[in-house]
């Protein structure tokens, strides 16, 4: 076992960064948890992680296999991210449920950071035409037996051959573990077709769930969130991407969790609750649907 699964510190250099929204280097402390910071843009009001890792070492030191089984999820990744296949799938389904009124007619959709084609599988039930971009190698390989490999590629919105149009595109839990979010966000605009729209789901840092945890909110995982934003950074980065926003907001962004995951986050908020928790894990380990209201998802068109 690598040094890293033990304790989960970062094993690739980190180097100091300037605010992936804006550029700007004016910031104030939010917190400070070495080596990481977690800073406050002055300019933008973006908080966001800094030093972090390259963006070439992102790849290969966060996203390797380990981080869909791992160890400490906690700070870093899933416990058993295929394990919880089936909740996925319904997760989505009832977000979908939710947010249909304000999504395109079924045509092409293309998914960034597919993992392993949940959405997609649910979506092409749907009836819509699918797509998929995977940079995690471990991931694109399960994604590439699920959905056929014309339909998954290796990599990011670099992929995508010009020209080449979607009439949906989605970044679920995409835009926080993204080095420039608003780089990705102007791809999407160029590859979007009339009448096309973006689904963005992130977390809201500003949201009174976020505040009371303070540090020990458990979306602070340096490793891999980068960026944090709330109502007004999230509606900046769209809009500067030439979006106009139809919805944004909490409702639509809870998940079927089990028991057990409850149990393990809970120990980030105080040991005392995990303990108070895991005896009802004896009585079995039920899924059920849990939304704190800390995330964000926002559905957007081309202006
Ligand atoms: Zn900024």
């Amino acid at each position: 076992m690598s040094v890293r699964q033990l304790s989960d510190s970062p094993s690739a250099p980190l180097r100091d960064t300037a605010c992936p929204m804006c550029g700007g280097t004016q910031r104030r402390s939010r917190f400070q948890e070495p080596p990481f910071g977690v800073w406050l843009c002055t300019s933008c009001d973006l908080t966001y992680v800094s030093p972090r890792m390259a963006d070439d070492d992102l790849l290969q030191e966060v996203y390797d296999a380990t981080y869909w089984t791992s160890p400490t999820p906690r700070l870093r990744g899933y416990r058993d991210y295929l394990g919880d296949g089936e909740l996925i799938a319904e997760t989505f389904r009832r977000r979908l449920r939710g947010l249909a009124q304000h999504l395109p007619q079924p045509g092409t959709v293309l998914d960034v950071g597919c993992a392993a084609g949940g959405f997609l599988q649910v979506m092409e039930k749907a009836g819509w035409q699918i797509q998929g971009l995977e940079p995690s190698e471990t991931m694109h390989r399960v994604a590439n037996e699920r959905l056929g490999p014309e339909r998954v590629r290796a990599g990011g919105m670099e992929c995508l051959k010009e020209g080449e149009l979607f009439d949906l595109i989605t970044f679920w839990d995409v835009l926080e573990h993204l080095p420039q979010p608003p780089e990705a966000l102007a791809q999407a605009a160029s590859h979007l077709a009339p009448g096309g729209k973006i689904l963005v789901l992130t977390q809201n840092v500003a949201s009174p769930f976020a505040r009371l945890l303070g540090r020990r909110w458990q979306h602070y995982k340096h490793l891999e969130h980068l960026a944090h934003f709330h109502r007004g950074t999230l509606k900046a980065a769209i809009e500067g991407a030439g979006f106009s926003i139809e919805t944004m907001g909490p409702r639509h962004t809870g998940k079927l969790i089990r028991l057990d995951f409850l149990v393990e986050r809970s120990a980030r908020i105080s040991p005392l609750l995990e303990r108070a928790l895991r005896p009802l894990l004896r009585l079995g380990n039920p899924s059920f649907y849990c939304n704190p209201m800390d995330e964000l998802v926002a559905v957007a068109s081309r202006c």
